[in-house]
């Protein structure tokens, strides 16, 4: 699902035909001293047609011995400690062994790491994009792809996953149990996975293929709904690629400290407990995010896994696709979830979602040139993910879902067990549809930004012009548009390939742009054109309004409509409520909220668009209501108990019943008995989120945590992450809760400053801490631009590259917005 931290720099791409060696097999024998998480590796790789002497990537290893074909040779690590030469080996084919060592440290959760629980931990790796060279000499680099056969010693008692079944298992002697592995077929290093501890595991059988759940002591009833889910998908996969799973089973292992979300290892699937650890009765919100994560993963399994990218350059290719194959495939199997809502609300419109990054004068093509894992790193983020994934929809909905599903499936046979890129995945879909797919693809993926159309209307008649939309400074350009459009009761599709056109149709009673929201652009209409929208909008569907709702809110951004434009379709919302649309408000109000509560506008628009809407959804679920509105009643809730402290009284009443309430109100109500009962309600919120062992459970707890209205409470509460009483996983909670905390929010700036440095050596830098930093001094730091400015200067500058100056300008935008909300004739 993602990518990690760039410390170790990387070779050069090698491209196709330029493999200057070819890497047969890793044969790997680890004793283990799980105890002390320690390790010593007897490694054999077997190279062919190596023409001159070659390197291993290698880190933070000591290598004790190392020979050729049987003969002792010398060997050196570099001047960097990062590559391991064996000189004098140009031959057809030969073995490389090593002997080494490593101690994995206590300090990091990535690459080799300890995720710890109570008192015990799991041994674990986690390899994107460059850490498999932290655990084994190897050519560290997707295209490098070779079969793996592993052997594990270590003690008695314990249990061993690896990527693919064990075979044998047999005693060792001295208390200890030696596991084999079945060989993997030719695979990535960074797909390499294994984890040793104490686990319990769940199992069932899809389709000849054993699926199973491995999770710590005590919480396999909690892996249910990912074990079912994972199963189903796996089916449906193997339909929908025409390629049956490559392995003999699929893992799902529920990590109790994992830094990021989940991670694609072939045959065994790593998770934090929140996304695989979600119960039927969990919130459905968190319950459909951790299902739908697991769908990715599986979707993974061959489009990443059996068929690679050849570089780190398409790694947005994997990333889009899943994105977009998890929503399709979870729709699929639960109909009911409108996942195509979800899909608008969390990657496309939401905070930092696809139209928002990619309108930053910071953005990057989808498909961007990477030199390097740290450039990779680096472009890791919702224009890879969502808006790669959008630019896919759109590719299936110009080719056809039949030519789309056939062309993948022809490209997953084609480069089956090795790698490909995105150009052999358009030839595919090409060939299959008859249509121009490259020159369509390249259009949208090998540039930055999107339109901005402009919809005007002269006489009776409509003019649409584009350009690239900015939040800030001019770009200039064309996109070949896919245009769905209605006028007057008539519907019109058509490509806007121009900078301008005057249409024949005309708009006298209704004018509505990208219907369906299946194009990538927003819309600016004149005022004709908005009294029009307003009137029609009681009959736009769900994905329209919230649509709309996107668009208005990215122009208040831009300084390209006043707020009273944006209240007036507020109001209109909250008297025509639909879920997704009520959602998308909802968060936009939050940030809103958070950077400028003491505007009067602001001020206006909360007080008059919640209470209706708590009214109209009620504050209790009634039988058959579809999962979304429980969903929307959750950011109702929770959003006004922030806001209005009468309503967070009402809400801290129900923190009495808090175990049996309904899980969408759980958050509402540790927000209202948190800002009601202040320092009293603290050590009750501490004891449940450091007793609790279910982290979807601590989510709603770490609301609380983060609503108290005084900064030494709230500083408490943002110290909890660093003291070693909560999982190293739950850091992020309480930072990113508190920042949209509008009391907390210079508390939650000097915390940050203080902690910046030591919170990113705990991340060890990865795209994942860029990504929550991203969604805290953007609001947290809105009236210290400069200091901020400064802060994040120097080695943080460089540390960051471009993470850090998107993080600085979606600061200067909040910051530009507060002063209009708060003076609004500016
Ligand atoms: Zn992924």
């Amino acid at each position: 699902m993602r990518f990690l931290q760039p410390l170790i720099p990387l070779l050069q791409p090698h491209e196709a035909g330029e493999l200057f060696l070819e890497i047969i097999s890793y044969d790997l024998r680890l004793d283990v001293d799980f105890a002390k998480a320690h390790l010593d590796g007897k490694l054999a790789v077997t190279v062919k047609g190596a023409t001159k002497p070659f390197s291993l990537d290698a880190s933070q290893l000591s290598v004790k011995s190392a020979s050729v074909n049987g003969r002792p040779a010398r060997f050196a690590f570099d001047e960097k400690g990062a590559k391991l030469k064996i000189p004098g080996v140009p031959m057809k084919q030969c073995v490389v062994e090593i002997g080494y060592s490593k101690q994995v440290s206590d300090d990091v959760i990535f690459g080799l790491y300890k995720s710890k629980y109570d008192k015990d931990y799991i041994l674990v790796t986690d390899l994107e994009p460059a850490e498999a060279r932290t655990v084994f000499p190897c050519v560290d680099e997707p295209a490098y792809k070779a079969v793996f056969r592993l052997q594990i010693t270590t003690e008695d008692g314990l249990g061993v996953i690896g990527n693919t079944p064990i075979v044998r298992r047999e005693g060792a002697g001295a208390g200890r149990t030696t596991y084999t592995f079945q060989e993997t077929p030719r695979m990535s290093t960074y797909l390499f996975f294994f984890a040793i501890g104490h686990f319990e595991e769940t199992k069932l059988m899809a389709g000849g293929i054993e699926v199973i759940t491995a999770t710590r002591p005590g919480q396999a009833e909690n892996s249910q709904v990912a074990l079912r889910i994972s199963a189903d998908a796996l089916l449906e996969y193997q339909n929908y690629y025409d390629v049956p799973y490559p392995l003999k089973k699929l893992h799902i292992v529920a990590l109790p400290e994992y830094h990021t979300g989940a991670m694609e290892n072939w045959g065994a699937i790593a998770s934090r407990e929140s996304y695989a650890l979600v119960r039927e009765d969990t919130n459905f919100r968190l319950k459909n995010r951790g299902a739908m994560s697991m769908v990715h993963e599986v979707a993974h399994q061959w489009f990443g896994d059996l068929v690679t990218m050849k570089w780190w350059d398409d790694l947005w290719l994997n990333e889009s696709f899943a994105t977009l194959m998890s929503y399709k495939m979870t729709q699929n199997l639960h109909p009911d979830w409108e996942m195509w809502g979800v899909f608008l609300r969390d990657e496309v419109f939401m905070r930092e979602g696809a139209m928002k990054l990619d309108a930053l004068s910071t953005t990057h093509p989808v498909q961007a040139h990477v030199k390097n894992v740290a450039e990779a790193t680096h472009t890791f983020d919702s224009i890879s993910y969502g808006k790669g994934a959008c630019v896919l929809r759109m590719l299936e909905g110009y080719v056809g879902e039949e030519a789309f599903r056939t062309g993948v499936s022809d490209y997953l046979k084609k480069f089956s067990f090795s790698n490909a890129t995105g150009k052999d995945l358009w030839v595919a879909l090409g060939k299959r549809s008859g249509l121009p797919v490259t020159s369509l693809a390249r259009a949208w993926l090998t540039r930055s930004g999107y339109p901005l159309v402009r919809a005007r209307i002269i006489g009776n008649k409509v003019e649409l012009t584009q350009r690239p939309f900015r939040f800030v400074g001019r770009a200039s350009g064309i996109w070949p548009i896919p245009i769905r459009m209605r006028s007057d009761g008539k519907e019109t599709s058509f490509i806007l390939s121009h900078k301008s056109v005057r249409l024949g149709v005309t708009a006298t009673s209704e004018l509505f742009l990208n219907l369906g929201r299946t194009g990538f652009y927003v819309t600016l209409y004149d005022e004709t054109g908005y009294d029009l929208l307003a009137s029609n909008f009681p009959q736009l569907s769900s994905h329209d309004k919230a649509g709309v709702m996107n668009d208005l809110y990215l122009l208040l951004q831009a300084d390209l409509i006043k707020p009273d434009l944006y209240t007036r379709f507020v109001s209109l919302c909250g008297a025509n409520p639909d879920p997704l649309a009520i959602q998308v408000v909802t968060e936009q109000l939050r940030i809103v909220e958070a950077i400028a509560s003491d505007s009067p506008i602001v001020q206006r628009i909360a007080h008059s668009f919640y209470p209706p809407l708590l009214e109209y959804f009620g504050e209790s679920p009634q039988p058959g209501e579809p999962p979304s509105v429980g969903t929307t009643r959750e950011f109702l809730t929770s959003s006004f108990a922030l806001a209005d402290r009468p309503y967070a009284e009402k809400m801290a009443k129900l923190f009495d019943n808090y175990a049996s309430l309904d899980p969408n109100l759980k958050a509402a109500a540790a927000i209202g008995f948190a800002i009601t009962h202040g320092a009293s309600a603290e050590k009750t919120l501490q004891d449940m989120v450091t007793t609790s062992q279910s982290e979807v459970e601590r989510d709603s707890i770490y609301r609380g945590l983060s609503a108290f209205d005084d900064p030494k409470l709230i500083q408490h509460s943002l110290d909890l992450g660093l003291t070693g009483r909560v999982s190293r996983s739950d850091l992020h909670y309480t930072v990113i809760y508190s920042a949209q905390n509008p009391h907390a929010r210079d508390t939650v700036w000097r915390w940050m400053k203080k902690n910046y440095d030591a919170t990113w050596k705990l991340y060890a830098g990865s795209q994942q801490f860029y990504i929550d930093v991203g969604r805290v001094i953007p609001l947290c730091a809105v009236e210290h631009e400069s200091e901020a400015n400064r802060f994040m200067s120097g080695k943080r500058l460089k540390d960051g590259g471009s993470s850090t100056t998107r993080i600085l300008e979606m600061l200067s935008i909040n910051a530009k917005l507060r002063k209009r909300l708060l003076s609004p004739s500016n």
